[in-house]
């Protein structure tokens, strides 16, 4: 049992290597002759075992890099008892973003910059230096890190003392960490700036970031400062370490990472000029940190047994970034935008290919797979659906209760539901298990009977297959009648349930203020009290799952594609961002299928519901107008000159769009509309405003966008540069799946993706080919289609095999909509 690491590195960063020294203290429980611990393409070449004056030799160094383990044989047994294992390693930094690894960034004078970053989650400690790297075996870590002068080095303690070497470089170490799970361990060293402090009740926050960037870390270290007084507040507890350095890393495979003191993120979703950016993408910055700093508690302070486990920490931080945003900016309306992301999870778990939100862990491959939808965004969802059920502060109680009793330790799911199950004395545990372990969700019925409402729930599989899965499902009901108003909260159980009417004529909103995980059939007479009455008896929220439950049974062949055309013509009084990308993500998808003149019908019935809309709006943002109305004239522009093909909105946008300033969310709109039917001209204009951008936010934009243009030559170029050093690692693989989405040439970037296969896997991380192949569910064409299935037949993507079965599942439910619902479209919109 290691209980301290004593770690000293000394990265070379232009020669791409490193060496390090770890020291460990362990106790060892039983007699042993052999020491097995996990280690990863490292060499070792030193090891000593001692205990006091005693001193066990080290007869041989095995390292068996399939099983990522070091075996140490000793001369003679080491006895029960105290001991230090000293071992001396060296190894090269990783180019594919993983364990100890280079990122890299352009200077002042043009010159490639190396920054040596780490990124551990789930099982790459072990690629930095030898340790025992489960969850379970939490131990304090001691860092010394030695950098050439001129060099900033960065760890999850403070820096405590520094000393110049013979040879000039400085050596740094850095107060012990509390004792936590190797996967938490982070170091970053290079030319590197930081913001001055801001406080946080004592706590010193920076931001971290490469030089030049400065300007771009107000909002950061203000919602890590909201943030941090937050959840100290609502967990009850101080935060556990002494400093927290946030940490814009230019090269990084995942959104952000949760070491504890040192969280390192994407640039985009960190460093931003709030002046010019989207609400969009403020959110995102705010987001992300809000969930990584929920998990320097949950997750951090109290872990996971095992991998398992690794649900409900995402999922945990997922809901609690939710509650801290809705405080940070209660005008974001977070909830309502947290029930249209949780829309992609409702439709991955209608496939067959779905799974459970817990499953049995055994090998890296599947803790990789945890890593998905179903366990941030699902996960995240029942947890709300169960807060919601108990109450806020009930829930809350239950979380001070499991944190205070499980802190520095580890934990199974269940400790947290028998937690809450204590405080509140709800059946927590027996409902939660049934969400948990068991694939998809209900669809619940609501159907009037007499004086009476009656509830029956069935498993909503896009298939129509039939299934007996039924879920102890906590539901709230609100009926309105007249100035009368009521709100119930009910579990449903497998046998359904019933409610009394308010009043005969009341008006029921099932799933009342969406929080259950749910989708929901009224029957006729029910459906048209609410569907008349929409925006006085539904919130916004209520009337995004409406219509995105109306587009769900579309697309599982319950309801004609006309249905949601009449469902949706009689919203055009719509103000909710949200609700308007409802309705147009689901015109979006017509598009998808029409030519000719049915294509200018669908046209022609976007800009007539759209352009009153925007009229509504006006064309010019307001002074001191919400967040969300510029949003909302964003998308109204972009989609009536994208979908709706609208002259005047394509001249406006590429007015706004040549000159490159004006309002972020207009600029944004323009960015995406000329695009769209951009020309050569034009894309050489977006790659110099990709390469020349002031902003993370800006580079991103162009970048992006340029998956959208109609000429094959453009996205040629596209394809080339994904595979050159014009575009990082980091979004290649998402810019090729967009580009995989682009209406004319999808089938020409898939190909590419398919013909380039083996030089993709070695060129991208291996977290991230899941995603590169997410655009593969928008072709919907049969003999594409085809092509892609008897790729996959061939080729698999075993760290996320079960993603890719969904990706294939939903490009074929797209082809089977296409193939559907087309013929009706082609009569609904024929001149
Ligand atoms: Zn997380």
């Amino acid at each position: 049992m290691p209980s301290r690491y004593d770690l000293t590195l000394a990265p070379d960063l232009d020669a791409g290597t490193f060496e390090g020294t770890v020291d460990v203290t362990l106790e060892v429980i039983e007699s042993v002759t052999e020491i097995v611990l996990n280690s990863h393409e490292l060499e070792v070449d030193e090891a000593r075992l001692t205990s006091d004056d005693v001193e066990v030799e080290v007869t041989k160094i095995r390292t068996d890099d399939d099983a990522e383990r070091l075996t140490l044989d000793l001369g003679s047994e080491a006895e029960p008892g105290s001991w230090k294992l000293l071992l001396g390693f060296h190894g090269r930094l990783n180019p594919r973003l993983t364990g100890f690894y280079r990122s890299t960034y352009a200077d002042d004078e043009g010159a490639t910059r190396v920054v040596g970053t780490t990124h551990f989650e789930p099982t790459d400690a072990r690629r930095a230096f030898p340790c025992w790297d489960e969850p379970d075996l939490k131990a304090v870590l001691g860092f010394t890190i030695v950098v050439d002068e001129g060099l900033t080095a960065v760890s999850n303690g403070p820096e405590i003392e520094r000393a110049t070497l013979d040879d000039g470089r400085v050596q740094i170490r850095f107060a012990d960490t509390m004792k936590m799970s190797t996967y938490l361990a982070a170091w970053v060293v290079g030319k590197l700036d930081a913001s001055g402090p801001a406080d946080a009740g004592g706590v010193p926050i920076r931001i971290v970031h490469v030089p030049g960037k400065g300007d771009l870390t107000g909002f950061a270290l203000e919602s890590s400062v909201h943030s941090l007084n937050w959840f100290a507040d609502y967990y009850g507890i101080p935060y556990p370490e002494a400093k927290l350095d946030n940490v814009a890393i230019p090269d990084f495979a995942q959104g952000a990472m949760e070491n504890v003191g040192c969280v390192t993120y994407r640039e985009q979703v960190l460093l931003i000029d709030p002046a010019r950016s989207t609400q969009e993408e403020l959110l995102g910055v705010a987001e992300t940190v809000a969930h990584e700093l929920a998990h320097m508690w949950f997750g951090d302070l109290v872990t996971m047994r095992w991998w398992n486990g690794i649900w409900l920490n995402e999922a945990f931080a997922t809901f609690m970034s939710m509650l801290a945003v809705d405080d940070f900016r209660p005008d974001w309306e977070i909830w309502n935008e947290f029930a249209r992301g949780r829309t992609n999870a409702l439709e991955v778990d209608s496939l067959t290919t779905t799974r459970p939100i817990e499953y049995e862990v055994r090998s890296p491959d599947d803790a990789s797979g945890m890593f998905d939808t179903l366990t941030y965004v699902k996960g995240g969802a029942v947890l709300r659906m169960l807060e919601q059920w108990l109450g806020a502060e009930r829930f809350r109680d239950g979380i001070r209760r499991y944190l205070g009793k499980h802190a520095y330790g580890n934990t199974e799911t269940h400790d947290l539901w028998d937690a809450l199950e204590e405080e509140t004395g709800d059946p927590v545990r027996r409902v939660m298990d049934a969400w948990i372990f068991q694939r998809g969700y209900p669809a619940i019925s609501v159907e009037l009977d007499g004086d009476r409402l009656r509830f029956s729930q069935r498993r909503f599989l896009l298939s129509g297959d039939e299934d007996d899965t039924t879920w102890p499902v906590p539901l709230m009901v609100r009926q309105v009648a007249g100035d009368r108003e009521r709100l119930d909260r009910i579990l449903i159980e497998a046998d359904g349930a019933e409610l009394d009417m308010l009043a005969p004529d009341a008006a029921v909103v099932a799933n009342a203020g969406a929080s259950s995980f749910v989708r929901v059939v009224y029957d006729d007479e029910l459906r048209s009290r609410i569907v008349a009455r929409a925006t006085e008896v539904l919130s916004p929220v209520e009337r995004y799952t409406l219509v995105d439950d109306a587009w769900a049974a579309v697309v599982a062949g319950r309801a004609s594609a006309a249905s949601f055309v009449d469902l949706v013509a009689g919203l055009g009084e719509e103000d909710d961002l949200r609700v308007w990308q409802a309705i147009l993500g689901g015109l979006g998808w017509f598009d998808r299928f029409l030519e000719g003149e049915e294509r200018e019908g669908l046209r022609s019935f976007v800009r007539d519901l759209v352009r009153p809309a925007l009229g509504r709006l006006g064309w010019e943002p307001a002074e001191g107008e919400p967040d969300l109305t510029r949003a909302l004239r964003g998308q109204l522009v972009q989609s009536l000159a994208i979908l709706g093909a609208d002259p005047e909105a394509q001249a406006h946008a590429r007015e706004l769009e040549l000159d490159g300033g004006g309002e972020p969310q207009l600029l944004q709109a323009a960015v995406e509309a000329v695009a769209a039917d951009g020309n050569a001209e034009d894309f050489e204009r977006y790659w110099q405003r990709y390469k020349g951008a002031a902003t993370p936010q800006e580079e991103e934009r162009y970048l992006f966008a340029t998956a959208r243009f109609p000429g094959e030559a453009e996205i040629r170029r596209v394809l080339d540069a994904s595979v050159s050093d014009e575009v990082r690692t980091q979004d290649a693989p998402y810019l090729l799946a967009r580009s995989t989405t682009n209406r004319q040439h999808g089938p020409t970037v898939w190909r590419f993706i398919a013909e380039r296969w083996d030089e993709l896997q070695d060129r991208f991380a291996s977290s991230n080919i899941i995603g590169l192949v997410s655009g593969i569910r928008y072709l919907s064409d049969p003999d594409v289609v085809g092509e892609v299935e008897a790729f996959f037949e061939t080729h698999d993507i075993p760290q996320n095999h079960l993603m890719l079965q969904q990706g294939l599942e939903r490009m074929r439910q797209a082809a089977a909509l296409r193939q559907r619902i087309t013929p009706e479209l082609v009569e609904r919109f024929r001149a």
